[in-house]
């Protein structure tokens, strides 16, 4: 048997599997077990048997409350539940059931096999949406190449030159959703601009505007509420429709139904309808200008409907008059319907992207319009079209949850903005010390947070966290439209992203976030030494100010939440005369008897050689040094303070007297600060607010 790959347009009322001929160089179409090639996108389950198709929309119409229609417009809404033969179902396990049903058919009815697939999906369907339609076809039995947006698969089967280039807007109305694309078209090669679009709008909401008018009609004339007679309600929906449906070729109809016991006739003219549902092609014109006006803020240029070079209709509900009519009204020309099937030019695209993900170019059969005027005669060309000339934008901005500028609340910052081409990466540099970083990755155009929706939080891992390191996430649209998520050190390992799905809401997570940060900052250690130089030429007020400093100093660094002082003394040697206390009384005794620690009178100590490796791995390490004079050791020392600060301490040198300036500029992490005994307490003082402010621990005012 033979084993082919199809393009299935998935649609919301209808579906359509389509396969691309390499020998003819042109789409089939696969009938169903009616002969047709669209299959109504209705299940009816009882007694356990599925059926789908025209046998459920039959049923359907007949108010067998056993059929479900619509379920495709509820994809990825977790609250959507359709109670069908005494079981539940969502609607992803509605479309899969669907899906199963219809490549049975469609194999028995052409005697194929169905190997792999395309699956359409309306470009403004979100990343949920996108990976719920992949999931019913692979659960259905389909190997899915990728999910093609119905506008661009539409371009795909309909737009392509061979020359010139143009722009191309495709107005999709279907049944439950709206889709607007403007598109680039050169030669074969297309270039999507903007796109927009109402997953909730569609002709169903057409049909319920009458159904609504209807009942609103019936309850004036004879006193019954339609809608408490489930049965009646379905029939009338159904009615509604074909009403719809026939009010596109004629200026009116009827519309009769009986409903506990009394029968009710309606006129619906045209005009009325379009009336009562003006609100609603207007939404669709609103979708247009915002893309318009997207494609103008891009190029910095105006951009409307006299750019257009070619509308093109797709979906069903492109019939009705009305769309037509707003379209010639704005863009002063008629738009393209002929040679154009609005139920099947999508099914097609796909079938042509199906064949395309298997050969990476196709060779096109199409009809030679100059050499067939110039000849008389039908003549044909071949267009060759090459899967890397597709060119595909996503619908919705891809930003991550980040703290604002003002530190106090979370933003959805913008990372990939709409209308970007999917497949190409963007990278975000993050500066981070620890093991696990988290990023919240949001979908949608609003700063805030609350108004997007929360793809996923996803979990670094693999780095060291001993230090902090730059790295590099990079996040991007595959050609499915979802999202994909890597990291590395920056130039260097790749890292493990896993992704986690999210069960709290925003306000959860952000009040989680603030406190943990909080915490963090709270519980982070700053560990801070103090050396001071108690050798002879510090006796008397030299040794008495650093005293009255070192006091100042204890006052403000407590105040530092996480922070513990150190205090050495040295000379000869070099001795604790405190570890890491956050006491005050200590540290005053400490500071009191820093004169008596038995550690000589000369200068030959080291005492940065002796404290710099006992700080703590993960704390914000400091070290302060006061001296007045030279040393014995200076260049071991120095060679000290270089490996201090490659471990990430911060050292500030503060000359008093005879200091050596470059020997305090070699040893701070930035210039030494001499100064004069009197302004000894200042210097102090100004290095306890640096350590507030750099250590992100909060400031000391
Ligand atoms: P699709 O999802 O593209 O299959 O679109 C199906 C939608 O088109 C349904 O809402 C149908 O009611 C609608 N439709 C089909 N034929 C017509 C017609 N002649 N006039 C108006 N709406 C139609």
């Amino acid at each position: 048997m033979a084993k082919i790959n199809v393009g299935i347009d998935l649609g919301t009322t209808y579906s359509a599997v389509a396969t691309f001929s390499k020998e003819e160089g042109k789409v089939k179409l696969l009938k169903n077990s009616y002969g047709k090639e669209f299959t109504p996108s209705v299940l009816w389950i009882e007694n356990g048997k599925v059926s789908i198709g025209e046998d459920a929309k039959a049923e359907q119409k007949a108010g067998n409350t056993s059929t479900v229609a619509f379920y495709k417009s509820m994809m990825g809404d977790d609250n959507y539940r359709a109670y069908i033969d005494g079981k539940e179902y969502s609607a992803m396990e509605l479309s899969t059931m669907y899906l199963r049903e219809l490549k049975a058919e469609i194999e028995r009815e052409n005697g194929v096999q169905i190997g792999g697939a395309v699956i359409t999906v309306p470009a403004y369907f979100n990343e949920k949406q996108r990976n719920q339609t992949r999931l019913a076809g692979e659960k259905a039995g389909f190997k899915v190449f990728m999910l093609l947006n119905e506008p661009t698969s539409a371009i795909i089967a309909y737009g392509l030159t061979g020359g010139g280039k143009k722009n191309v807007l495709v107005y999709d109305l279907g049944g439950g959703t709206f889709d607007v694309t403007v598109a680039e078209v050169n030669g074969t090669a297309i270039n999507v601009l903007a796109t927009n679009g109402n997953h909730q709008l569609g002709g169903k909401d057409w049909d319920q505007a009458l159904l609504d008018e209807i009942v609103d009609r019936f309850r004036y004339e004879h006193g019954v509420d339609i809608k408490y007679y489930p049965n009646e309600l379905s029939e009338l929906q159904v009615k509604c429709e074909d009403a719809k449906k026939k009010l596109s070729s004629l200026s009116s109809t009827t519309i009769s139904i009986v409903c506990d016991g009394v029968t009710g006739r309606f006129d619906v003219t045209r005009e009325e309808f379009d009336e009562k549902t003006s609100g609603l092609l207007n939404e669709t014109y609103l979708l247009i200008n915002d893309t318009f006006n997207e494609i103008g803020a891009a190029r910095g240029t105006s951009f409307g409907w006299a750019d257009i070079d070619e509308v093109v209709l797709v979906g069903g509900s492109t019939r009705m008059p009305q769309v037509r009519d707003m379209i010639v009204a704005e863009y002063g020309r008629a738009p393209i319907t002929k040679d154009i099937n609005v139920d099947t030019i999508v099914a097609s695209g796909a079938a042509m992207q199906a064949e395309l993900c298997v050969s990476s170019t196709i060779c096109l059969t199409v009809v030679d319009k100059k050499a067939t005027q110039a000849t008389g005669k039908t003549q044909v060309a071949t267009l060759t079209i090459s899967n890397a000339d597709i060119k595909d934008i996503t619908a919705h901005s891809l930003g991550m949850l980040a703290m604002a500028a003002d530190e106090k609340s979370y933003v959805n910052s913008i990372i990939i903005p709409k209308n970007s081409n999917v497949n190409v990466p963007f990278a975000k540099d993050f500066v981070f010390g620890g093991k696990k970083l988290d990023v919240y990755v949001l979908q949608g155009e609003s700063r805030d947070p609350h108004q997007t929706a929360i793809i996923g939080r996803y979990e670094i891992t693999g780095m060291k966290g001993d230090k902090k390191e730059n790295i590099t996430v990079t996040f991007l649209y595959n050609s499915d439209g979802v999202v994909e998520v890597t990291a590395r050190i920056k130039g260097g390992a790749e890292l493990r992203v896993e992704r986690k799905d999210v069960a709290e809401d925003m306000t959860d997570i952000i009040n989680r976030l603030k406190k943990e940060a909080d915490e963090a900052k709270n519980a982070r250690k700053v560990e801070i030494t103090v050396i001071i130089d108690v050798s002879g030429s510090m006796s008397g007020d030299r040794i008495e100010k650093a005293r009255q400093a070192a006091r100042g100093f204890v006052d403000d660094v407590l105040k530092i939440p996480g922070a513990t002082i150190s205090l050495i003394g040295f000379a000869d040697s070099e001795q604790y005369a405190c570890k890491k206390s956050r006491d005050k009384q200590a540290l005053y005794d400490a500071i009191a008897g820093i004169w008596n620690l038995p550690v000589g009178g000369g200068t030959s100590g080291k005492p940065i050689a002796y404290c710099y490796r006992d700080y703590d791995r993960d704390a914000a390490k400091v070290m302060i040094v006061l001296t007045d004079g030279y040393w014995g050791n200076q260049s071991s020392e120095i060679s000290a303070s270089d490996a201090a600060k490659a471990e990430g301490i911060i050292i500030y040198g503060i000359g008093i007297g005879e200091a050596d300036q470059t020997f305090l500029d070699r040893i701070s992490s930035g210039k030494g600060k001499k100064v004069d005994l009197s302004n000894l307490g200042g210097a102090f003082r100004e290095v306890a607010s640096s350590i507030a402010t750099e250590t992100g621990n909060g400031s000391l005012i």
